[in-house]
């Protein structure tokens, strides 16, 4: 890989003249390229980290140990404490500074029990899960007809009434992307599907898994939750084939039980930790992952795999002789995957991250999470007015060999830092490839097993290397590179 790397740079000493201005270059790493190439120190030390990341275990060791120490996380409950505790001290032993953990109330979702069954003349147990945040059926479980849609969009338009005392099922799949496209379009049948069934009178909903394969797995995730809605649940993409079949035979009648639990006095926490920048440590770079899972798989893909990427690559930039100018910051975030009472969303421990740490928002240089998986990183995406430049050229010269193309929309703080953009904070963004991520998400067979090793070094590569490069210069994203120049109108 390296002859690729270090062919040489037709750059201009004008050039590097105002990409020194960006990004003055760091004396952090020896210099070892052939004299041809006009690589800055700054970018080969980037190059270096990259390198290094792509042979580096730290990240598979955080993903092992919190999938095996802790298995589910989920949000509120006990493990997802412990997990935070252990984590406070890996990451003190891993060199970090200033560790801390933020508690914050929570109503937690407890799942305590449930099944569902095909009733009638074609008898059979369903594979099933509840949606996360639903209410719990009577004890007995709640019977009856079953009214079945192909979409969501019909269930929208059914009539007022029209589904009094049924239980409304909706069949719409989900497409595989490599972007989550499919997913984000489909999600509403989750969020809202509830709630518009109930609205037509029905008493309970049942949905096809959000997920690609069509294996019996079904995953499960948040619907909205208040006091008064109607049980709501996932079957499996064969168990929902297998119910349209059956509807057309004749009538289709289902037997549905769920037990939840919703204790009052709650709690969860973000954990925080810092590599202390050398010369101007209040400015901050935060990136990070969320430590809470879904309760039947252990998290693996979702999310210990960006807690680990993203811990990984600022504690390699923390084993170089010198420390990055600015401060690299690591937030292991609770309670992402629980959406709370309406009308709040969820996003808790990213809402209590950017209330603690308000006034600090201003000196937020960038924010990013990775929270998409373990598949490789394909595209990476920067704040308005970074679309080109020297910045964006010379990143690019970095992470293009690890397979890492740009993408021209501007990007912005996402996920669980998502608060911060309205503090003013830029964010950037990796795109991962998303396109077995749904086979998995949120299922039972979120383990260990579905990382791909190399893949997972190859975010850690990604990270290490646009980590050091922001955190090692001036770049500042809250206005347009100094060398931007807008692309003609398409
Ligand atoms: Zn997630």
């Amino acid at each position: 890989m390296k002859s690729s790397l270090f062919r040489a740079v037709a750059a201009s000493a004008v050039a590097l003249a105002a990409l020194a201005a960006v990004a003055p270059p760091s004396m952090a790493a020896p210099r070892r390229k052939p004299a041809a190439v006009r690589t800055l120190p700054w970018v080969e030390t980037a190059m270096q980290l990259r390198d290094k990341a792509l042979t580096d275990d730290t990240a598979w060791n955080l993903v092992e140990a919190l999938t095996t120490r802790f298995g589910p996380r989920p949000a509120g409950q006990e493990s997802e404490r412990r997990a935070a505790a252990w984590g406070a001290e890996r990451l003190k032993a891993m060199g970090f500074t200033n560790v801390r953990i933020e508690e914050f109330p929570l109503v937690p979702w407890v799942r305590v029990s449930e099944s569902g069954e095909i009733v009638g003349q074609f008898p059979q147990p369903l594979a099933v899960h509840m949606l996360g945040g639903s209410n719990s059926t009577p004890p007995e479980g709640v019977e009856a007809d079953a009214v079945i849609f192909e979409t969501l969009q019909d269930l929208r338009d059914a009539p007022a009434g029209s589904l009094n005392g049924k239980i409304a099922v909706v069949l719409q799949a989900i497409v595989r992307t490599q972007d989550g496209t499919g997913y984000g379009y489909a999600n509403a049948i989750r969020s809202q599907g509830p709630e518009i069934a109930m609205g037509k009178g029905a008493v309970a909903f049942v949905m096809r898994t959000l997920g690609t394969d069509d294996h019996r797995l079904v995953n499960t995730g948040s619907t909205k939750r208040t006091p008064t809605m109607i049980p709501a649940f996932a079957v499996s993409p064969p168990d929902a084939a297998q119910m349209r079949r059956i509807a057309r035979l004749g009538q289709l009648r289902l037997r549905l039980h769920g037990q939840s639990m919703a204790p009052a006095d709650g709690r969860s926490q973000n954990v925080v930790a810092e590599i202390r920048g050398r010369e101007r440590p209040d400015e901050i770079i935060a990136v990070g992952g969320h430590l809470d899972s879904w309760d039947r798989g252990t998290g693996a893909i979702d999310d210990a795999a960006g807690i680990a990427i993203t811990t990984a690559a600022v504690k390699l930039i923390a084993q170089l002789p010198v420390r990055p100018k600015r401060t690299l910051r690591v937030v292991w975030f609770g309670s992402e995957e629980l959406s709370q009472p309406d009308p709040t969303p969820g996003l808790q421990g990213g809402l209590h991250y950017s209330q603690d740490h308000k006034d600090e928002a201003p000196n937020h240089v960038a924010v990013s999470e990775s929270d998409f998986g373990a598949g490789r990183i394909w595209k990476v995406g920067l704040p308005a007015g970074w679309q080109n430049g020297l910045f964006q050229r010379e990143l690019m010269r970095v992470l293009a060999p690890i397979g890492v193309t740009f993408g021209r929309d501007a990007s912005t703080a996402s996920g669980d830092f998502t608060p911060m953009g309205p503090l003013g904070v830029p964010g950037w963004n990796f795109s991962q490839d998303g396109s077995k991520y749904f086979d998995v998400h949120h299922t039972p067979d979120d383990t260990l097993e579905r990382i791909d090793r190399d893949e997972l070094n190859q975010n850690v590569a990604a990270w290490a290397a646009i980590l050091w490069m922001i955190a090692d210069s001036d770049v500042d994203f809250r206005k347009p590179a100094p060398d931007y120049v807008a692309p003609p109108p398409r």
